[in-house]
């Protein structure tokens, strides 16, 4: 429990409302929305930069730990407090600063959320090129800490691809600036570093990225297919054969028959998968882009391919997509979502392995990937009252795990190590290399007073 002096310091630095430390605050603030559960010991809300680097500096004295917290969407347990310490809130950062429509660039500040970028860029023709399913809610913070992705990222990329700079609290209350504006910036590209570091080295509080323009014109359709392989083989054609479509995301019948039982969207309920594919560009290329896409579905035994006429139909589609998770608590009270990748080659293969585990375990497994990235979300349910139930979802996670990594892929896309993947990254890494990366912690937080436990396994 953190003592009397220090919350009253605390108190001092971000004012007497904006610190919590009552018991059901702390349930408030114990979990964001992976499973793990731990009680921090105060919650703070900080709107001054200056406040986050008093905070640093005395959590470095009293070698308390600070878990930087957006929105609380993390699935793999990063704004869960493992260590207690205290929850630094920072979606009271939430001014656009500059959208630079000639350089098109935007300044936000971290709490500033995905969706809220993506309509201040809108209004100048232009867009945010990463839209995490979460983005009503998903601050820009969490999404550079995390290097989120979303369902465009097989045209537009992740995060990292669009990050230009940022204002950061250190470890020990330095704030600095990396990166910028410009061709080349002189000086050490330290940007990377921090994006996908999962608050871990550094406290972000503003952030420079790209916009792209807004396509001009946008084509949406559904291929419907008997199998999930044949699904799978689809996909590693389109992309083989040149075509770079905006989205190539995934569902098998499970996922699919539980949207439809949510939001009664017509979707072919006796199908063993189907691709939701859109491509964008101009106007002159998108018809023969949809052509390609046709015929190679086609050759691949789809069995239907419906086309959004309208803007409803293209909506409704993709309202479909972002609609499974909640979907899915029709059939059971929780969920573990993984978020392995594989190379694209491999799609059809980590599919039908997953599959095969969820009979082997005897768990109810929906499928759902970003196929064009080779990015699978497998959705493992369960109930939280049944604890063998669970445990079996955790066995059947760590088969998936070691399969992604045995096929040559990795243990996250976009979701990050968190707490949940820290055990295995003894198995994706050599002991060289993650002994540099924790020099690299140890070098900026030689405390290890940031967001300890998680991505490496250090004490
Ligand atoms: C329904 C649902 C759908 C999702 N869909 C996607 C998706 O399509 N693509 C995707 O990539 N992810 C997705 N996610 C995961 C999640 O939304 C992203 O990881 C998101 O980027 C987290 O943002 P957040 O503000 O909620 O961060 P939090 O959950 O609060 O924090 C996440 C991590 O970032 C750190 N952090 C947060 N803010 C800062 C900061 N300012 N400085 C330093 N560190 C910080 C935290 O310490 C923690 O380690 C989804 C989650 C849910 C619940």
């Amino acid at each position: 429990m953190l003592s009397r002096r220090v919350i009253s310091q605390l108190k001092d630095i971000f004012g007497p409302p904006n610190v919590l430390t009552s018991k059901i605050s702390m349930e408030a603030y114990a979990y964001d929305s992976s499973p793990f559960i731990h009680y921090p010991e105060a919650v703070v809300f900080a709107d001054k930069v200056e406040q986050i680097s008093q905070l640093m500096k005395l959590a470095n004295r009293e070698k308390i730990v600070v878990v930087p917290r957006g929105a609380g969407t993390s699935l793999s347990g990063g704004a869960v407090p493992v260590h207690g310490g205290i929850i630094l809130v920072l979606n009271r950062f939430n001014r656009i600063l500059e959208i630079d429509p000639v350089n098109e660039v935007a300044w936000v500040e971290s709490g500033v959320t995905n969706l809220a970028l993506q309509q201040a860029a809108a209004s100048y023709g232009l867009m945010f090129g990463p839209d995490p399913a979460s983005q009503k809610v998903a601050t820009m913070g969490g999404n550079v800490a995390e290097g989120a992705g979303g369902i465009r990222g097989v045209k537009y990329g992740v995060t990292r691809d669009h990050l230009l700079g940022l204002e950061v609290v250190l470890p020990d209350g330095e704030v600095v600036m990396i990166g910028g504006l410009g061709k080349y910036v002189p000086q050490i590209d330290l940007t990377g570093i921090f994006c996908g570091s999962e608050g871990t080295l550094g406290i972000i509080t503003k952030i420079l990225v790209k916009l792209i323009p807004l396509p001009e014109a946008i084509r949406t359709m559904m291929a419907v297919f008997g199998s999930l392989d044949k699904a799978g083989e689809a996909v590693s054609q389109i992309i083989a054969r040149g075509i770079v479509p905006t989205t190539l995301e995934i569902m098998d019948q499970t996922m699919i028959r539980a949207v439809d039982d949510f939001i009664n969207v017509g979707f072919p309920r006796e199908a063993e998968a189907v691709l939701l594919i859109e491509v964008d560009g101009y106007e002159v290329e998108v018809d023969r882009q949809v052509e390609s896409v046709v015929s190679i579905c086609k050759e691949q035994g789809a069995t239907d391919i419906r086309k959004a006429t309208d803007e409803k139909e293209r909506q409704d589609l993709w309202l479909a997509r972002r609609s499974g998770n909640g979907a899915l608590g029709r059939i059971k009270p929780a969920y573990m979502v993984q978020d392995v990748t594989v190379p694209r080659h491999k799609l059809p293969d980590m599919l039908r392995f997953v599959s095969d585990i969820s009979k082997k375990y005897g768990i109810i497994i929906a499928q759902m990937a970003h196929a064009g990235d080779g990015n699978l979300h497998p959705h493992l349910l369960y109930d939280p009252f049944q604890p063998e139930e669970l445990e079996r979802v955790k066995q059947a996670s760590h088969e998936i795990f070691t399969a992604a990594l045995e096929m040559g892929g990795s243990l996250t896309g976009e979701h990050g190590i968190g707490m949940e993947k820290l055990e295995f990254m003894t198995q994706a890494f050599t002991a060289n290399d993650l002994d540099f990366m924790e020099q690299v912690k140890r070098a900026l937080d030689p405390h290890l007073v940031l967001n300890r436990g998680k991505v490496l396994d250090i004490a």
